[in-house]
């Protein structure tokens, strides 16, 4: 049994209170997780930890960057582990993901930092230039998804820019925080720059967002906490970016590659059990290949191998959707139930038949569950590409026309002939009901500072 601690000033800590982490493999339990409802002690630490780590150089933070991402990758193996363990991921997807773009994430932020290039503009007799401060203390909230992974998207170039840092990991998959927490202790980071504090997004999550010491929220999770969160920080003006929920499309033209899209749109669609903010979920295919493409596409996914979904509770909110779709006229062409063994297991389900309306195809359902339409023109392919209140991301497999039809999608990432494919200096958000602002090199840089002008009259 694992007890999970907070990070508070350097020390672990103990609560009294502690709720039970489950596997969604099995059901049995795997860790203790402290319910945390307060965050005054970690703010008065990482307020103490500011003037030193803020006065540390770009470069010296840099250093700091890498010597985190060294130690995880001397550790990655249990990294993916404990991430396996927690979601209930298989361990290769844990490893090859999760783990290894965890270590990415804090080698491209150091990396990135040595080469950041310093704006100045020139005026006739003045010089401007611009500072990059620290925002202060910030506030980093995610989801059990990618959870490491996702966390350090944020946590690197907070710490990069001279932030100091309360972090809060889903209450469903705490382990990796934990431990790039005693990671980060063991290497001497110093005491208050990096927080972890555990519990439940209500209590302790609302409590970050709420503290108005705590200056700038990186939000990642679903779009109506997204919503309670915005709410809550707007009127104390704090930096906000949140990273919301998505329905994205797959748009498969008429020339498209099959030996390629086939299996790239079934690793979309099912990709960490159809689980990532990012996966196709809606499958958009030209009327002229749909039975050479679905015949295939099913075949292939005979073989594709999934773990369960986070938690019986998620499992039950996936399956009302199965349900749901049965009700509005779908047909199931695959899966559809749950195998006959204990823990949160769904098989891969696709489903065809439905309006592009309809409920199912236009909800965030975040688990193995596709819907398949069919269009018969490119303007139809958008128009149903772009019919939800999602705008996160999306793909389009053509050899000749996906750089065209790309540009018309409405959202923040549009892949061609790919999906998933991660250069970390680009932006990455989304837009409508699935976020506000980007993450990503400079983006990353812009949110976890305050770009100050200093205007310099030349004598
Ligand atoms: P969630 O919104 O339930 O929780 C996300 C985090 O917010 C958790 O740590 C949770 O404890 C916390 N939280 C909950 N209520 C809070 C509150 N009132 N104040 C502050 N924090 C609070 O989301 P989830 O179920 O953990 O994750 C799944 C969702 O995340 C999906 O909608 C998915 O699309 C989205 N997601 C988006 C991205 C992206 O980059 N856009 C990436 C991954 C996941």
């Amino acid at each position: 049994m694992i007890h999970v601690e907070n990070l508070v000033g350097g020390e672990f800590v103990e609560l009294e209170e502690n709720f039970d982490n489950i596997s969604p493999l099995d059901f049995s339990v795997i860790a203790k997780i402290p319910r945390t409802r307060y965050v005054g002690d970690a703010v008065i630490s990482a307020k103490k930890a500011l003037p030193g780590w803020s006065g540390l150089s770009l470069l010296e933070r840099c250093d700091w960057l890498d010597k985190i991402a060294n130690a995880l990758e001397a550790n990655i193996d249990e990294v993916a582990r404990l991430e396996s363990l927690d979601t209930g991921k298989p361990l290769d997807v844990a490893l090859n993901v999760d783990a290894t773009r965890s270590v990415n994430n804090f080698r491209f932020f150091a990396n990135f930092g040595r080469n950041l290039e310093s704006q100045e503009f020139e005026m006739d007799d003045a010089i401007n230039y611009v500072l990059r401060k620290p925002v202060g203390v910030v506030g980093l909230i995610s989801p059990w998804n990618l959870p490491l992974y996702l966390l350090s998207w944020k946590i690197a170039p907070a710490l990069l820019m001279g932030n100091t840092i309360i972090a809060k990991p889903s209450e469903l998959t705490p382990l990796t925080a934990h431990f790039l927490g005693k990671v980060c202790t063991k290497l001497g980071l110093p005491d208050g720059v990096l927080n972890i504090v555990n519990g439940y997004g209500p209590e302790v999550g609302q409590a970050i967002v709420e503290h108005p010491e705590i200056r700038a929220i990186s939000f990642t999770g679903g779009t109506e906490t997204g919503k309670i969160v915005a709410a809550t920080a707007a009127p104390m003006f704090k930096k906000l970016s949140l990273e919301l929920g998505g329905k994205n499309a797959s748009l498969i033209l008429s020339d498209a590659d099959l030996d390629i899209t086939v299996p790239g749109v079934l690793r979309a669609s099912f990709l960490n059990s159809g689980q990532i903010c990012l996966c196709g979920s809606r499958i958009l295919v030209h009327s002229s290949i749909y039975d050479d493409f679905i015949s295939r596409y099913l075949e292939e996914l005979k073989t594709f191998k999934i773990g369960p979904v986070i938690s019986d509770d998620h499992r039950t909110k996936v399956l009302s959707y199965i349900q749901l779709a049965i009700e509005e006229g779908g047909e199931i062409l695959a899966g559809g139930s749950c195998p006959d063994k204990l823990g949160a297991w769904i098989e891969p389900t696709v489903i065809a038949g439905l309006s592009h309306k309809s409920r199912t195809a236009t909800e965030e359902i975040f688990g193995p569950v596709v819907t398949i339409h069919e269009f018969d023109s490119d303007e139809q392919a958008v128009e149903m590409a772009n019919s939800t209140q999602y705008g996160l991301a999306g793909s389009v497999w053509s050899k000749s026309k996906g750089r065209e039809i790309a540009e018309k999608i409405d959202s923040g990432m549009v892949w061609v002939n790919t999906w998933l494919h991660r250069d970390l200096r680009v932006p990455f958000g989304g837009v409508k009901d699935s976020g506000v602002g980007r993450e990503g090199g400079l983006w990353s840089v812009g949110f976890f500072s305050e770009a100050v002008n200093i205007c310099i009259m030349e004598d």
